[in-house]
């Protein structure tokens, strides 16, 4: 027996852990001290009062032989395929409610799609990068190339036809960098994609904090999307499922390679090695998108876009330069005073005990920044932004 030699190559994931390493030290040093996180990207407010009636209901109908269920359709339900689908629409995308996956969220999706691809495609990955792209690829023996993300670009970097990629990876909004691009940015990309026979991975996950209509909020409602993308969301931010767990993924009919289509690769893939996401999440999920729900869960976000807000003003306050916070519940800033992201980062952890996310741990262009959230709750992201500014302010 071998065992896959790839896993040598994977770094060690040591941000979030070297994170909580540093601050549990100094919460121990300094029992007196409250620190304020905005370091990790996760949700703090419940599910909306729609998803749970739904999951009640939902528990319910399985306690009863008329409405049990067993194993339902691997891709997902239809009644909730088809709210996504509708959801599509309010965007001015159509598509089949068969081009559309449900699963248990977009990270096992984005990890699972390689299964379609052959091994030896060339990946273009932005740097900084959410690391399960590179992770995924690299455990699978993959050539990665990186592209620039820098200030200079806007943290948006686009096409440079002298480089020959199989499979690229597009976040927008990005994590970690909030920057968001525009459809005729992501123009450009599906262009070049389609000129490469390339295949486009977009990470939408945060497509509803995109607020500007000139903003992408999915790469379909790009023409010629559909021969060139695959698109992965997720109901974890959109709807605080980061727990619940559920998340879709659209494979056009349209994309296909040598008479292969990746749309039904991807379904036999699925139907092979995943018996879907349970009844119960799904019937969560759909209420989501019920007008109670869709009020619900834009007031949620209403209230993260409103600590992205706080956070942003306090940047422009104190002449920091920064991406993200408008459409994005992300704020990417430039260390102050030549900081590198860790002097940073133990710079506001000793002197006024706020958590954030260093730069550095996203790629080597993550150096000299630094990742503020917006998911905190408002009285920590005010009372966080208060100590900042007693800090900084001149
Ligand atoms: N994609 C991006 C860019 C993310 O930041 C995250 C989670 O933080 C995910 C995907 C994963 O989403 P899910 O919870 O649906 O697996």
């Amino acid at each position: 027996m071998k065992l896959n030699e790839h896993f040598k190559d994977i770094a060690e994931s040591y941000l979030f852990s070297d994170i909580a390493h540093r601050v549990n030290a100094y919460t121990a040093a300094n029992p007196d001290k409250k620190v304020l996180r905005l370091g990790i990207g996760d949700v703090t407010l419940p599910l909306a009062p729609s998803v749970i009636a739904a999951l009640h209901g939902a528990v319910e109908e399985m306690a009863h032989k008329e409405t049990f269920r067993g194993y339902g359709p691997e891709q997902g339900y239809a009644f909730l395929k088809d709210s996504i689908n509708e959801h599509y629409k309010r965007k001015g995308v159509e598509l089949d409610s068969d081009e559309i996956f449900i699963s248990d969220g977009a990270k096992s999706d984005l990890g699972n799609i390689l299964d379609i691809f052959a091994k030896d495609n060339v990946v273009l990955v932005p740097d900084p990068v959410y690391p399960v792209y590179v992770d995924t690829n690299t455990m699978a023996g993959r050539k990665i190339i990186y592209m620039d993300a820098t200030a200079e670009n806007g943290f948006l970097p686009m096409p440079d036809y002298s480089v020959d990629a199989d499979i690229i990876y597009l976040c927008s909004p990005n994590n970690p960098t909030g920057a968001a691009y525009t459809k005729a940015q992501l123009k450009e990309w599906v262009d070049y994609a389609n000129a490469k026979n390339a295949v486009i991975l977009y990470d939408a996950a945060y497509e509803c904090f995109i607020t500007e209509d000139d903003l992408a909020r999915s790469i379909f409602q790009v023409k010629g999307a559909k021969t060139c993308a695959i698109e992965f969301c997720s109901f974890s931010k959109t709807a605080g499922f980061t727990g619940t767990r559920c998340g879709y993924t659209v494979v056009p009919f349209a994309l296909e390679r040598d008479g292969m289509s990746a749309n039904k690769m991807w379904l036999r893939r699925q139907t092979t090695k995943f018996n879907g996401v349970p009844y119960i999440v799904q019937r969560g999920a759909a209420a989501v998108f019920t007008p109670e729900g869709q009020q619900q869960i834009k007031q949620n976000i209403a209230y993260y876009q409103r600590n992205a807000k706080i956070i942003a003003d306090c940047m422009d306050e104190l002449g920091i330069w920064y991406t993200g916070g408008k459409n994005s519940p992300y704020i990417w800033l430039k260390c102050p005073n030549g900081m590198d992201s860790w002097q940073f980062f133990d710079y506001l952890l000793e002197n006024i005990q706020v958590v954030g996310t260093p730069g550095a741990g996203f790629g080597a262009n993550g150096e000299g920044f630094f990742r503020l959230t917006a998911f905190g709750s408002e009285e920590v992201t005010k009372e966080a932004v208060e100590r900042i500014k007693g800090l900084l302010k001149k």
